[in-house]
């Protein structure tokens, strides 16, 4: 029998940002991941937008989450000899004269925007109401998730929950044994047996992958948003939908993403891909972390919705805290809030 303080059940950025803050605190982890394409990790190009909305809003405990998230990636960088946290101007392309009037209105209320000292892009882009910045980041997932990968103790196959023994010292799962199992599964937390009840709502993402001579390495928003990717191209998405049939690319969609195109550039573009998931969401939009109330054993990290690279790290490492000092998990992501449904 192989003995681990835990198992993990999925290696997206859930995952992956829980199994780092284990291991770095001592614990042996054992991680399980199918490796399937098309998970909301290996799809999202990772932008970290302090602002949202018409008025600009703050996010939600922006600035605890963020430098938390900086200095957690800076340190992976470190450790695994990789590049993938990048701090970026996001252009915001106005569509209105209102929208620029609200941001200038916003500004003295945030030290995350800035007027352009002078004009960028003008030779690519079309941006009749002018421009404003807005300082973000992204997190290259395709780059930190399999650099991560080479680190854990990891099982490349799917976990069957069904053949999960729970014990009274942990739980046995084959031939291994760990004191606890959290599942990181991302949108197939509705069909865990023990977090199957948990009000899930999930919706569709889809993204094109464009290749266009415009030469930045600035985040470029009006309606959809264009990311430099490091080969030259740029990743250009993305949609939402409440209401899908499968997690398959639509021709609909597509069609939604090259009309902002068109509106946006001045320059020819190709597409090279178009990429689709699931965002894994819950009914309250923060995340879903905690044991369950009847099986102490079994945990869940979930539910970070559309903003994984900026909520998991701190969520992360809130449940490793919970988990190894008992100290009380936030109330706005602890699963205590949804335990009537799991009783
Ligand atoms: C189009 C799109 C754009 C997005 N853009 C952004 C963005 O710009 N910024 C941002 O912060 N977020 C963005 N998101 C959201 C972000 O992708 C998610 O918040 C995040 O990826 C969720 O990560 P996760 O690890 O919880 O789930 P997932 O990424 O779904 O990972 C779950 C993992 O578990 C594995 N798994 C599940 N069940 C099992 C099992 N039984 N056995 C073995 N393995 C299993 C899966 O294969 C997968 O690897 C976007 C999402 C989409 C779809």
């Amino acid at each position: 029998m192989q003995m681990y303080d835990y198992m993990l059940v999925g290696q997206g950025i859930s995952g992956t940002m829980l199994s780092w803050f284990l291991q770095k605190a001592g614990k042996r982890v054992l991680m399980y991941d199918d490796a399937r394409p098309g998970t909301a990790s290996r799809t999202a190009s990772g932008i970290i937008n302090p602002v949202s909305g018409r008025k600009f809003e703050l996010a939600w405990l922006y600035e605890t989450i963020y430098p938390l998230a900086v200095r957690t990636y800076r340190e992976m960088e470190a450790e695994l000899g990789i590049s993938c946290f990048h701090e970026r101007d996001i252009w915001n392309v106005w569509p209105s004269a209102q929208m620029r009037d609200a941001f200038a209105a916003a500004l003295p209320a945030t030290p995350y925007m800035q007027q352009p000292e002078a004009p960028r892009h003008e030779a690519t882009l079309h941006q009749p109401f002018g421009a404003g910045i807005v300082k973000g980041a992204n997190v290259q997932l395709n780059t930190l998730l399999p650099a991560w990968r080479q680190r854990l103790h990891l099982r490349t196959e799917r976990f069957n929950a069904a053949a999960l023994n729970i014990t009274e010292q942990g739980v046995r799962y084959g031939d291994v044994s760990a004191a606890a199992v959290i599942f990181c599964e991302g949108v197939d937390s509705p069909s865990n047996p023990w977090f199957g009840k948990l009000k899930f709502l999930p919706n569709k993402g889809e993204a094109l992958v464009i290749r266009a001579a415009l030469h930045t390495r600035d985040i470029i928003k009006k309606g959809i948003t264009l990311v430099p990717l490091e080969d030259g191209t740029y990743w250009a998405g993305a949609t939402f939908s409440w209401d899908y049939a499968d997690a398959a690319p639509t021709a609909e969609k597509r069609a939604e993403i090259e009309e902002s195109l068109r509106q946006l550039l001045k320059v020819p573009y190709t597409v090279e891909a178009h990429l689709s998931a699931i965002r894994p969401s819950g009914p309250d939009r923060r995340p879903l972390v905690g044991m369950h109330p009847r099986f102490p054993q079994v945990g869940i990290f979930n539910g970070m919705g559309s903003k994984g690279c900026s909520l998991a790290p701190w969520a992360a490492e809130q449940f490793v805290r919970h988990l190894l000092e008992a100290t009380p998990l936030p109330p706005e992501i602890d699963i205590k809030r949804y335990f009537n449904a799991l009783r």
